[in-house]
Parts: C-alpha cells; structure tokens; sequence
C-alpha cells in the first residue's frame, strides 16, 4: 500500500488543530478510562509490513494497564486448556528470538514450542519504520539500531554474544554503504543513529551543536575536534569540559575495581573520584540517558567503564582507534529478521540471501501454521502464567493469553519469559517473594525515537553538518544516516533527495530519585498525543533550521512516533554484582523456580542484541534440561 503525503496530511495533521483546542483528546474520554490510548495517540505509522506496529501500540498499551489495574486477577480457574506445548515462550524481541532458535536447533524429536509476543510483528525493540517519498523507499529504525561488527568466531557455539550470532547467521562483514559523492562538499555521515552522540565515534559525523541565543541561537560545528574552540562557552566551561573529555585513568580493571566502581554513579566517580566537577556528568548525561534512559547520577560507574566513558580509558585505550558502527536500514530490525529466518525460513519471503532477509515482505500466514513444531502468535499478550500445583513439583505450567479482546488458555511443560519485569511481576502468578524483591531494584526507563521523513535536507547541507545536537527542547540529536543499500532499499545520497531524520529522545530529569525520573519520563511519554508531538518536532525544527531555509510545510512529508514505555533497564549502582549480604537482583531471577525460566536483555544490565539473544537462549537451555 502507498500512503501519499495526502493520506498522511488528512489522516494525522487533521488532528493538530483539534489538539490545539483540547490537548489530550488521545485518551479516552471516560473518566475512569484516562489510562486508555487511541489511534489518535498512536498516529502515522508509514507504509509496508511495520506500518500497524511502531513503537508500542494502543492496544498493547491498553492491555498492559488492565493487566496492572487486576483487570486479569480473577480469571476463571476452569477455562479450557486450547492447547498444549512442551515450551513457551512470552516475548518474541530478540531474547525469545534467540529462545526460539535455541529450541530449534536443540529440541528432541517431536517437541513444539509456541511463542507469543504482544504486538502486530515479531523484533520488540528492533523494529522497523518505512516511508515512501517521492517513489523512493526509506527506511529507519523504530528502536535498537547499531552495532559494530564482531569478531569472526570459527565455531560460533563456542563463543556468545554478537560474535556467536553475526557467524552462525553468516551475516556480512563488508555493508553495502550509499556513497556521498565528490561533486558535493565533502561531509562525514554517521552510519547509525547513535554514533554520532557518542564520545570518540562522533568524530566520524559532520555534527553541528546548536547554542540558543534570545535571537534564534548560532551552531558551531565538530566541536570536539576544534576543542570547543568555535562555541560561545565560558572560557571556565570550556576548560571544565575538555577536562571531562580528556581525562585518562590508570588501571580500572580486575574484580576489586568493578566492585568498587558498582558502589558509585558515574557523576559521583567524576565528581568526587576524579575531582572533576559538574560539567563532564551534565554532558554525559545526555549520551548516558541515550543508552540507558537515565543520565550520570543513575547510571553505575561500572556500567560507564564498560562504554568506554571518559575517565575510564587507559592512555593507550584512550589512543587507541574507534570502530565504525552500522547499521541495516531498519537496525536491529536486520537482526531480529535473521533469527526470524533462521527459525522460519518460509516467514520472510525470497531466499537466505542478505538483500531478501534484509528487506522482504514478511509472510504472516507462515508464524503460526498448525502442525508447526515452533509457531509464533502475535497480539497475543499472556496475562497469567502460573504453574499447576506447587512450582518445585508441577510438571506444566498454565499460560492464559489476550487476543482479539478474548482469553485463551495453554498449557506447557516450560514457560520462557522473554518479557522485561514490569510485566513479570504482573503475570507469573506464582512468583516468589525473593523475585519481587529482587525486581525492586529494576527501574525501566521510557523512551522515543521519532522519525521524519524529508523531501530533502539541503537546510542541513547548508550547514555543513548530517548531525545535530542541542541543550533544550524536543530531544538533544538527530541525524541523517549513510544508508545502507540493500534489496529495494537503495536510497540516494543526495542533500536535495528524500532521507530520513532520526531524533533520539531520552526523559531524565537529573536530581530526582531514580524511580521519580522514570515515572515521570513514562507519564510524559503516555499523556503527550501525537498532535502535540507533532507541533513540538515541527517547532523545534524550525528553531534549528529556518535559518538555513528548512520550511516544515514544505520538507516533512511524514512523522512516526515509536514510542518506548520501558525502553531500558537502568544498570544502576549496586546492579551487577554479588556480595556478602545478598546476590545481584539479576542473579536472583536467572535462576528460574519450578517450570518458569527467565531471559530478557534486562538481565544483563546493559540492553544489546547478542546477549539479548544469550539470555533467551540461557533460559530455553534450563528448560530443555528438565523437559
Ligand atoms: C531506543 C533504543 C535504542 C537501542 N539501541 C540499541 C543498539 O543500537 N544496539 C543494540 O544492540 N541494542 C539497542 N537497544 C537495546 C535493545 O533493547 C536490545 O538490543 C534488544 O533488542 C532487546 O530485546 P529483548 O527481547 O530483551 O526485549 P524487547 O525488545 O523488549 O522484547 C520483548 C518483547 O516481549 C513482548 N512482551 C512483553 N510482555 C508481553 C506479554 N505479557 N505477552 C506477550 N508479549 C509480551 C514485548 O512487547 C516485546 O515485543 C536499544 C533500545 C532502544 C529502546
């Protein structure tokens, strides 16, 4: 189906001057629905397969908040087992992907396997958006989007992680770039859409910081390389600042250190560790918050050791040179569409090659045929999963799900939580005191990525830069990609041509209590409608553009929200390690009870694929043990 900017104008922008009258007319009008969402709040969401599922949906917004409200708390003790399968798996991200394919490979003879995930389409946060502009296909990440490629592993059940992955998949190691041609001024484009923020790899990115002034404000570009040299900061900051930027350290590796560094924040290892005042944690707050929903004061100075943060390298580390990153045109999504493959050949049209895994249609009529040993159900959202009898001696476990405004009941000799512990805690019926206590210590963190979609960007051009940042407003980046050709994604590279502009937006509010800045972030995220969002990409656009001829009537051809209500896990101090008194919260919930094993990213402090893809893969392992 092709949407034109027309369907798009009458569709979505209809409802900004309504939105202008009464601004959460996204929420339900009844007064004890005001947790419920509509389209309206859900707005565009592109062309293709993805066009129904970007970000979380109404529907799954709406369940989950029933779910949470005891909607669910008494379902009928007797309702009628459908089905019965010797695993299952809730959650089909890139953690029940990676259950999913360990089942495969590993099952005996004959065992079935259901997945069920919540949403239109497999992938959780490694989604895809696509537009159609102007005849060109583009597409953009809904989420999880980069990656640097891994070593190559000779056997890859040897080794974990993205290695293990990248080699069993035989994924690519030469990507196929757009490449900027010589007859324009030379730019640098970042490959994904977080580079360009980050610390070192930013210097792969033409990226302008914009400074707001009473004005309109002035942009200095590649600040780091010039050494801030070209902004309007106070002598003072500026010395503060590189200070950041530029300090090493000696030796922080060994156990005794990473326990050390796991007792602090990575502000106060800045602050009170090295001295180095306030300036360094406020900038790194931002890039932090990118990562991991919440900035410096939140965040583990361990956690910050393991990304490479400043006043965590060595002098040689510090030399040493920075990988590019990458990224497939929907990002992870490229991964997620890997698994899928792997576990389905039939799921995704045309054969295993590299261009028909990365952008084929998908074959919805394939995920769940009867007869199958793994099917995969989407809009299907398990509501109670409890064993039958006392969890050390059930042999199965009942999982009831929601689809279509309908329950359904399933029994399973195993159950794989692939789903983060916001849900956990809801749905296992019978989850010891100790995991609830251990899920206290998770605080998840909202998030939105919004893409728009541009008829050109010569106003970017203009100033010499693909990215930008800034302090205030919607967001702190966007950025133009390099694109990666593939299939019939093969944009042009091309200032006057249609591309898409990523905007990466965190909800930290430094100073407040963790809990307090992630529910904060998740209320703003919940009760701001698209109309609004819309007027604030709009404005804040304008701010940073006009100047250098951006007219958003005449350049946005499209915007879809994809928004994240519990983006990440914030690997915050205390996370990650076990001590005298009690285990790490993670280490708790590794262990399963009874026929109820867990694997979501959460577990690992830090969200990534590959290890998203371990934790699955570890939790389908402890089933299959027992099954
Ligand atoms: C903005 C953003 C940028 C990121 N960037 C990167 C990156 O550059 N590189 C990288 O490697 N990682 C990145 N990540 C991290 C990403 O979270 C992980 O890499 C990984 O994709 C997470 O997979 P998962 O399966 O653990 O979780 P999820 O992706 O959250 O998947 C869990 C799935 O379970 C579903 N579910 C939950 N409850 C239920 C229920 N009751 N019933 C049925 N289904 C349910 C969820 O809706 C979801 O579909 C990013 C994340 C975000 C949000």
């Amino acid at each position: 189906m092709k949407i034109t900017r027309r369907d798009f104008v009458n569709g979505v922008l209809m409802g900004s001057g309504a939105a202008l009258l009464k601004p959460n007319m996204a929420f339900s009008a009844a007064s004890s629905n005001l947790n419920r969402v509509d389209n309206s709040w859900y707005g565009y969401g592109g062309v293709g397969d993805y066009s129904s599922s970007h970000g979380n949906t109404p529907e799954v917004v709406n369940t989950a908040h029933r779910l949470r409200d005891g909607e669910f708390a008494s379902l009928p003790a007797n309702m009628a087992i459908d089905e019965e399968y010797d695993l299952l798996i809730v959650g089909g991200g890139m953690a029940g992907l990676g259950a999913a394919w360990h089942f495969k490979k590993n099952a005996k003879p004959g065992q079935k396997c259901l997945m069920l995930d919540n949403h239109p389409l497999f992938g959780g946060e490694a989604k895809e958006n696509e537009f159609e502009v102007n005849g060109e296909t583009l597409i953009a990440p809904q989420g999880a989007n980069g990656f640097f490629i891994p070593p190559h592993a000779d056997d890859p059940e040897k080794v974990s992680g993205d290695a293990r992955y990248y080699s069993e998949f035989n994924i690519p190691r030469e990507l196929p770039y757009g490449e900027w041609s010589s007859k324009f001024k030379p730019l640098k484009f970042c490959r994904d859409n977080f580079g360009f923020l980050y610390w070192r790899t930013e210097n792969n990115t033409s990226i302008g910081r914009f400074f707001e002034k009473d004005n309109g404000g002035e942009w200095a570009n590649d600040i780091w390389q010039n050494e801030l040299a070209k902004t309007p900061l106070s002598n003072e900051k500026r010395q503060a600042l590189l200070a950041w930027y530029n300090s090493r350290t000696d030796d922080l590796n060994g156990d005794g250190k990473s326990r050390w560094l796991d007792s602090m924040s990575y502000k106060d290892y800045l602050e009170k560790e090295l001295k180095l005042g306030s300036q360094g944690a406020a900038e790194a707050d931002y890039f932090m918050a990118g990562a991991y929903g919440l900035g410096s004061d939140a965040i583990s100075a361990y956690q910050a050791r393991d990304t490479m943060m400043p006043g965590m390298l060595s002098k040689e580390e510090f030399e040493s040179e920075m990988p590019r990153r990458n990224s497939f045109p929907g990002g992870n999504s490229g991964f997620a569409r890997y698994f899928l493959k792997g576990i389905k050949p039939s799921a995704i049209s045309g054969s295993d090659n590299f261009d028909d895994i990365i952008t084929g249609t998908i074959n919805f009529s394939e995920l769940d045929k009867q007869g199958d040993n793994i099917r995969i159900r989407l809009n299907a959202t398990a509501v109670s999963v409890q064993h039958e009898g006392k969890a050390e001696s059930a042999s199965s476990v009942r999982v009831v799900y929601s689809h279509g405004g309908k329950e359904y009941a399933v029994r399973a000799k195993g159950v794989v939580m692939a789903s983060g512990g916001w849900v956990n805690k809801h749905v296992v019926r019978d989850l010891p005191d100790t995991f609830h206590q251990a899920y206290q210590h998770f605080h998840h963190a909202p998030f939105l990525v919004a893409n728009v979609a541009l008829n050109n960007w010569r106003f970017m051009y203009e100033l010499g830069i693909t990215g930008a940042r800034w302090q205030d407003g919607f967001g702190y980046g966007c950025n133009i990609r390099q694109p990666m050709m593939v299939g019939r994604h093969k944009p042009a590279l091309d200032p006057d041509k249609p591309a898409v502009l990523t905007f990466y937006v965190p909800f930290h509010s430094p100073g407040l209590p963790i809990q307090a800045q992630v529910s904060k972030g998740r209320a703003e995220l919940f009760y701001t409608s698209y109309a609004d969002y819309e007027k604030q990409i709009r404005a804040q656009m304008t701010k940073l553009f006009a100047a250098s001829g951006f007219d958003h009537k005449r350049d946005i051809q499209g915007i879809i929200l994809n928004r994240w209500g519990h983006a990440y896990v914030v690997p915050t101090p205390g996370f990650f390690f076990d001590t005298k008194e009690k285990q790490a919260p993670s280490n708790v919930i590794k262990q399963g009870f009874g026929r109820i094993a867990f694997g979501h990213s959460e577990l690992n402090g830090f969200q990534h694929w590959g290890p998203a893809a371990d934790q699955g893969r570890r939790a389908m392992q402890q089933l299959l043990d027992i099954v």
